[in-house]
């Protein structure tokens, strides 16, 4: 199964290629989902390419599913070609939810469903001309600290790089071990959620395995932007996909990751009213 994945991946790093024109954007925000949904806050990948200033980008990255298409709240695993001029957009996303017949979670292609590029609530989008071209490679094996895979990038650079903040985005693979991944219940919370504690409670939390696909979107540090620092969602081929947390087995985890610095970050529809619950 690895070498499927593997193949995968460089496949879209080397062959497909995520850069060229390198941007981050930020949708949005938790405090739409916290305490309380704001359901009106639906937005479209094609739109987002425009603001960007790069119609027909390609955009991986994580995000929430648009209620109003999916009929529920889900975790988007969002991996699509933005419409330009002279193609069409192609939504290769991903969209991941709690099973309803067994409460179990379901990783589902979103084009067997929907043929939009539709999300909702908040993203974290790493954007470029889907190019080949030079990456940064980063393998790690076994875990030694508390700190996931993609915060110990973000504190090394945010260590090095001090109050000039370095975003980037990519992907990366965990070809081996397990990793805590959440996935948002389908409905949104009726009581508000106020605190880090009540949102953990409603979140739903599973152990899923290798090898699992994973699309980071990083920033060392919030230039005051009311950024969500880090934010990634995995997919898989075998059915498992959501919200990563971090391994499970630091003994024998592996991760290799490819990623590109981005040369812009766009801050979209920033909440007004902010809170720093519910950001891990
Ligand atoms: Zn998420």
């Amino acid at each position: 199964d690895t070498p499927t994945n593997l193949t995968h991946l460089l496949f879209l790093v080397l062959l497909t290629g995520i850069c060229g024109k390198p941007r981050i954007a930020d949708v949005g925000g938790v405090p739409y989902l916290l305490p309380l949904v704001q359901k009106d806050k639906v937005y479209d990948l094609n739109t987002v390419a425009k603001e960007i200033q790069l119609p027909g980008a390609f955009f991986l990255g994580a995000g929430a599913a648009s209620s109003r298409v999916v009929g529920g709240n889900a975790e988007l695993i969002p991996v699509v070609k933005a419409k330009s001029e002279e193609k069409p957009a192609v939504n290769g996303s991903y969209i991941a939810q709690i099973n309803p017949s067994d409460g179990g979670s379901l990783l589902e292609k979103y084009s067997s469903k929907h043929n939009d590029c539709e999300f909702g609530l908040l993203a974290n989008l790493y954007a470029s001309e889907g190019l080949p071209g030079q990456v940064i490679e980063v393998k790690a094996n076994r875990r030694t600290g508390e700190q996931n895979f993609i915060s110990c990038i973000r504190k090394t650079l945010e260590k090095y790089y001090g109050d000039k903040p370095v975003g980037m985005g990519g992907t990366f693979v965990i070809q081996k071990g397990k990793a805590r991944i959440h996935i948002m219940p389908s409905e949104f919370s009726a009581c508000p959620l106020n605190t880090d504690e009540e949102v953990n409670n409603w979140l739903k939390f599973f152990e899923m395995r290798a090898p699992l696909i994973c699309q980071p979107v990083l920033v060392s540090q919030d230039p005051g932007f009311d950024l969500r620092v880090e934010h990634t969602h995995c997919f898989s081929h075998h059915g498992e996909g959501g919200h990563y947390h971090t391994d499970t087995t630091p003994e024998t985890v592996e991760y290799l990751g490819y990623f590109v610095p981005a040369e812009f970050l766009f801050r979209i529809d920033r909440p007004k009213e902010t809170h720093m619950v519910g950001r891990d």
